[in-house]
């Protein structure tokens, strides 16, 4: 039975969808501070759009400085009793938050599709790995141990204890799952935790702070929204929150390291953008690498994952077969409402994304890129923020279109014939999140896997995350692994007891 129909009698249609979403946004929206549903102290709220009819969908709470204040001492006092529980206790909110997430899974999928634009089909897989991963960090909660050390003959050993209040700042474009699975970790190593989701998709956050307020004691976990940098500043800057994970774009994570040392020595974890090299051998299939150029560079949310192989260095021999196959597997796509059950992609988050990479798509054809597939708005559609998967040859390591994170739907695709040089573009930029090679040569792909300056690398497959395997990125792409027992163990902070004899 797949989840998000478990209690649903019939399977979800564009009507029955739409019907949903009416009846959840037909509420006020409401901050989650200290336990209690409230407006913005200022009385103010922001609009929330939908990126398909681009119409105001919402207004949520606009939370100050004060607010977030507010919530953070709520947290702090809510730490000591939620420190003390077990972690057999702690699983144990942690499995029965995920089971109520369970049966709501197609509200929050409705939700993310309404105000974030990506499929509502892919925003329930989206709810299924979110809980995977709560379910994963209850089970591992008993894993926050220490060891003994035979120094001397005394007894030396380690304990490992919360921080306290942790700030979890999150981005748009997995709007649910990272609001759910990104507290996991730090509640269930024993921390209170103040989320803020994205200004642009805050409204599953904020419906997962129901349950969260029905299930969870007052005040461990807070849920703030608010337009622009001053809440998330807040957070950062806030003296009681020396722990801060952080999701996000490389400027914002750069500007957070440094306004949290303005403050305080804090222990920030960063998981940054990135700009993402597949690496396609000759002697790979052309099909398989052009299905996985496809699948890795995420078309279905427009392009708009971190993890993306937005870069395709394809070696010259098999680059012109593997663009054929591209452009052949992504004919006849269609563009519909992201509450289609049948959608298979989405709209950008937003105008001002939207119109970021149209003007990358026309400086690089400009600079003399030739178009294989898309190129811009789909001539199909009349609705909504689409840009059609693009895949771009030709492409100059140097242009800004193979070095910047453009976080849409383009590929640039460079071509290569010799393998350091494969190597060294695909080292060249500042980023360091993800790569990819394609080879039946077990060597080949183990010793460019090597050389990859990436925190996780693919060999003959690209997109997919994996429950227990670190992801994280080198250089430019962040600090910290996540998605494994690192993240878990990230929310401790390590204490050496010696007792003498
Ligand atoms: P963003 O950096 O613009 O915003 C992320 C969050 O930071 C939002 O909640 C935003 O309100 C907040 N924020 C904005 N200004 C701030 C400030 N001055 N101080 C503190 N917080 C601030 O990112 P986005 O546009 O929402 O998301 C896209 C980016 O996220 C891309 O770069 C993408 O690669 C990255 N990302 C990384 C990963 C990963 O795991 N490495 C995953 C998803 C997204």
């Amino acid at each position: 039975m797949s989840i998000g129909t478990v209690h649903d009698a019939e399977p979800a249609t564009l009507a029955s969808n739409e019907a949903r979403v009416r009846g959840l946004l037909d509420r006020e929206w409401r901050l989650l501070v200290d336990g209690r549903r409230v407006g913005a102290a200022s009385g103010k709220t922001f609009p929330v759009t939908s990126p398909y009819t681009e119409e105001v969908i919402a207004h949520v709470p606009d939370a100050s400085a004060e607010d977030v204040d507010r919530a953070i001492a709520g947290a702090a006092r809510a730490f000591p009793a939620w420190a003390r529980t077990t972690p057999g206790e702690r699983a144990k909110a942690l499995f029965a938050l995920a089971d109520e997430i369970e049966r709501r899974a197609q509200d929050f999928a409705v939700l993310d599709a309404i105000d974030g634009g990506a499929p509502v089909g892919i925003m329930l897989l989206d709810v299924k790995i979110a809980l995977d991963s709560l379910r994963y960090f209850a089970g591992l909660a008993m894993e926050t141990k220490g060891y003994t050390v035979p120094a001397s003959t005394n007894l030396h050993f380690t304990e490992l204890q919360p921080y306290g209040v942790v700030g979890k700042i999150i981005p748009f474009n997995h709007p649910f799952m990272f609001a759910a699975s990104k507290i996991a970790a730090p509640l269930a190593a024993g921390n209170t935790v103040v989320l803020k989701p994205a200004e642009a998709t805050p409204l599953s956050a904020l419906l997962l702070a129901d349950l969260v307020q029905e299930i969870l004691p007052p005040g461990v976990v807070q849920v703030v929204v608010g337009d622009g940098p001053e809440a998330p500043q807040a957070i950062v800057r806030s003296r009681l929150v020396r722990r801060i994970g952080f999701t996000g774009s490389e400027q914002v994570g750069r500007f957070i390291q440094r306004s949290a040392a303005e403050v305080a020595v804090k222990h920030v974890t960063l998981e940054l953008g990135g700009k993402n090299a597949l690496i396609a051998f000759p002697d790979a299939s052309p099909q398989k690498v052009a299905r996985a150029a496809i699948q890795g560079m995420n078309f279905t949310w427009s392009g708009q994952s971190c993890g993306s192989t937005s870069r395709l260095l394809v070696h010259d021999d098999i680059a012109d077969e593997v663009l054929a196959a591209v452009a052949a597997q992504l004919a006849g796509r269609r563009f519909v409402s992201p509450l289609d059950p049948e959608a298979v992609q989405g709209t950008m988050v937003n105008k001002r994304q939207y119109d970021r990479v149209l003007g990358y798509l026309a400086g690089a054809v400009d600079s003399g890129a030739r178009v294989v597939t898309g190129g811009g708005r789909p001539a199909s559609v009349d609705k909504g923020l689409f840009v059609a998967p693009t895949f771009l040859d030709r492409v100059s390591p140097e242009w800004p279109v193979a070095n910047e994170e453009i976080f849409g739907p383009v590929v640039s695709v460079i071509r290569w014939t010799d393998e350091e040089d494969a190597v060294r573009i695909a080292n060249s930029v500042d980023y360091g999140l993800t790569g990819s090679v394609f080879t039946n040569d077990i060597s080949t792909a183990h010793r460019v896997a090597r050389a990859l300056e990436t925190g996780f690398v693919w060999i003959n497959g690209a997109g997919p995350h994996f429950q227990g395997v670190p992801y994280g990125g080198w250089k430019n792409s962040g600090v910290g692994r996540e998605e494994s027992l690192e993240e878990l163990l990230s929310y401790t902070q390590s204490k050496s007891v010696t007792v003498m004899l």
